[in-house]
């Protein structure tokens, strides 16, 4: 009991400060955004419209996957798709959701990010898609949400920002650093023309090779 008590101390703080990064390296700006983080039978989730500098961990709100609160705070109002994607996919803990100026650019124009680099495969597939346009804290943008990420791990929202969710928090953050890296790219490719893709072979090689293990641990 007493681990399970530290254990969700530490998610808390994480949450914050990963929220504060999040901010500080221009990924994202103001209260837009929010993140959450699977936990014992449901999921710690950040509070809404808090500044993240106020923000203490004592504000992140715990929801059971039915989506019943347990806290002082209304947590954040996109609270639907954080559990929907994390109750369709049993494969990962984590969601991160920014206003991420490159990825927002692109999802103004309702587009999908194309294999133009090989790190669109850390998303799991040979494009990031763009959700379609609902209203925010909306049912209907959590459908769209979970059907653009249909074998992926991120997504674009259509005139609104991007999600990326990853087996831990750690790994959401670095996956939405580095759809943000692509969507800026992919943008400054554009201005120089129609940019060429990577072929089928050359993203079943790239997929081949994360799936192996990208990074320090094993598997
Ligand atoms: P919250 O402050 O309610 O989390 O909302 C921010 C946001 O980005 C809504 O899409
Ligand atoms: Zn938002």
């Amino acid at each position: 009991m007493e681990i399970e008590m530290l254990e969700e101390q530490e998610k808390r703080a994480g949450i914050v400060a990963t929220c504060r990064s999040m901010n500080a390296t221009g990924l994202n700006q103001g209260t837009s955004g929010n993140i959450s983080v699977r936990h014992g039978q449901g999921v710690l989730i950040t509070p809404s419209s808090i500044p993240y500098e106020a923000m203490t961990p004592e504000d992140i709100v715990f929801l059971e996957m039915d989506g019943t609160p347990h806290g002082e705070r209304k947590p954040s109002s996109e609270w639907r798709f954080h559990l929907d994607i994390l109750r369709a996919r049993p494969d990962l803990n984590a969601v991160v959701h920014a206003h991420a100026p490159y990825c927002t650019t692109l999802a103004i124009h309702h587009m999908e990010i194309p294999p133009v680099h090989y790190m669109v495969m850390a998303a799991g597939g040979e494009n990031i898609r763009c959700a379609p346009y609902a209203t925010f804290g909306t049912q209907a943008l959590s459908d769209h949400i979970i059907t653009a990420m249909e074998g992926r791990k991120a997504c674009l929202m259509a005139h609104h920002g991007m999600v990326a969710a990853e087996v831990s928090l750690e790994k959401a953050m670095w996956l939405a650093v580095e759809v943000e890296a692509l969507a800026r790219q992919y943008h400054g490719a554009l201005l120089l023309g129609d940019p060429p893709v990577l072929n089928e072979a050359q993203l079943a090689e790239a997929l081949e090779q994360f799936t192996k293990g990208y990074g320090q641990a094993k598997g």
